[in-house]
């Protein structure tokens, strides 16, 4: 499922692509993905030029300058394929551009979603509006103020949107590795310095995350590149029974209904 750095480096690449360009086809080739394409996407798309690309949380935001952002979540299978030598079953929308370039986002489980959304009104747009901090602009500070109190474990709390937007199970079990704070702690029970650990480590592992896509930016240059998945290596996550450099053993817990990997003898 992409995550946070996924749906990064894919803006990334679109980016190369897309940024000033104008959009002279746009197609869908099926009435949904999660939830219906927009009815008049086509016609508020078609001719419009890019004006910049963003994201936020775990959507890319294409702005263009009709005063219009399309909102793109990829849910579990989404990707986008840039100048794909031929089309491919579950390519539901394909957008063409004033230089010839072709970008068709093709998702075969159809968790994803397309909107749009008016740029001026995005910040109160539903999936939007309650949304916690971006991962890069949290402090311990207001962490801190979050997490004030709060009786459940931290490993949940950091998975809840209105906390911090778009952080994912893989980064917080590493995260938390890295500060060596046990997801099973309540979270108004780490302290002030461990908040001071943990906002850094949830960045690093982010940033190398999108450093490890970047490197994989040279693909997107293929006929058939495909933006979205990279491999990563985990020190914790989906490594159950692995050896920890601390002479630990790496655990499989669940919480929440969704696993956790952490090492319970560094991690407290
Ligand atoms: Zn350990």
């Amino acid at each position: 499922m992409p995550e946070l750095p996924e749906v990064e480096t894919t803006v990334r690449g679109l980016a190369a692509v897309l940024q000033d360009r104008q959009l002279t086809r746009v197609e869908t080739r099926r009435e949904d993905l999660r939830r219906a394409f927009p009815v008049d996407l086509r016609q508020r798309l078609t001719g419009a030029r890019v004006s910049g690309l963003g994201r936020r949380a775990k959507y890319g935001l294409i702005h263009t300058d009709r005063g219009d952002t399309m909102v793109f979540h990829l849910g579990m299978s989404g990707r986008w394929r840039i100048d794909p030598r031929q089309a491919e079953a579950h390519d539901h929308l394909v957008l063409e551009t004033d230089d010839g370039r072709t970008l068709a986002l093709n998702d075969p489980r159809r968790f994803g979603s397309v909107d749009l959304v008016p740029t001026a009104e995005m910040e109160a747009w539903p999936a939007f509006a309650a949304l916690g901090p971006e991962p890069f602009d949290l402090t311990a500070g207001n962490l801190a103020e979050q997490l004030k109190g709060r009786s459940a474990a931290i490993k949940l709390l950091l998975l809840d949107q209105r906390i911090v937007a778009g952080l994912g199970n893989i980064y917080v079990c590493e995260a938390l590795f890295r500060a060596g704070i046990s997801p099973l702690r309540a979270g108004g029970r780490v302290s002030k310095t461990r908040l001071e650990r943990l906002v850094p480590a949830i960045c690093a592992v982010l940033d190398e995350a999108i450093a490890a896509g970047g490197s994989s930016l040279r693909d997107y240059a293929r006929p058939d590149g495909e933006l979205g998945y990279f491999s990563k290596a985990f020190a914790v996550y989906d490594r159950a029974g692995a050896a920890c450099a601390c002479g630990g053993t790496v655990k499989r817990i669940v919480q929440g209904g969704r696993s956790t990997w952490y090492c319970p003898k560094c991690q407290r």
